[in-house]
C-alpha cells in the first residue's frame, strides 16, 4: 500500500526529483547511506523532506504527544575568531562592541527560570 506521503511525493513535479528516491527509501524503512544524506543536505526541498519526516515520526510515535528540548544559549561572549560568513553576532577581539560577561552574570542567567510554559493544543 502506498503511503500518503509517498503518493504526494510522486505526484508533485515541482519537488526536487533527485531526492525523491531517497525519501522513498526512508519511507520504506531503509537506513540511508552517507551519499544519500549528503544529497538531502544539499537539497532545497525542505517541504518534501519535512513531509517524509513527519510521516515517519507518526509511524514511530502515533500518540498525539510531541516533546521538545528547550535549550538556553547563555552567550557569555560575542568575541570570536572563527568569522563564519553567515554570522552577524561575533565581534573580533578588541572590537568596541565585544563583550565577555562576568562569571556571576553567566551563572545568574543559567539559574533564571525560563519564561516559557508548555501549551496544549
Ligand atoms: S557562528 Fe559566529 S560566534 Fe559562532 S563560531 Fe561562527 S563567527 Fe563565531
Amino acid at each position: 500500500m502506498q503511503t500518503l506521503t509517498a503518493f504526494l511525493l510522486a505526484e508533485r513535479t515541482e519537488r526536487d526529483a533527485t531526492i525523491l528516491p531517497i525519501l522513498r527509501k526512508a519511507l520504506e524503512g531503509e537506513r540511508l547511506p552517507f551519499d544519500d544524506i549528503v544529497a538531502l543536505l544539499k537539497s532545497p526541498d525542505l517541504l518534501s523532506m519535512g513531509m517524509a519526516a513527519n510521516e515517519i515520526r507518526f509511524r514511530l510515535h502515533p500518540e498525539p504527544i510531541v516533546t521538545y528540548v528547550v535549550s538556553r544559549n547563555i552567550n557569555y561572549t560575542n568575541v570570536c575568531v572563527d568569522y563564519c560568513s553567515f554570522c552577524a553576532f561575533y565581534r573580533p577581539p578588541g572590537h568596541k562592541e565585544g563583550y565577555v560577561l562576568p562569571l556571576e552574570s553567566s551563572c545568574k542567567r543559567c539559574r533564571k527560570p525560563l519564561n516559557w510554559a508548555p501549551r496544549k493544543s
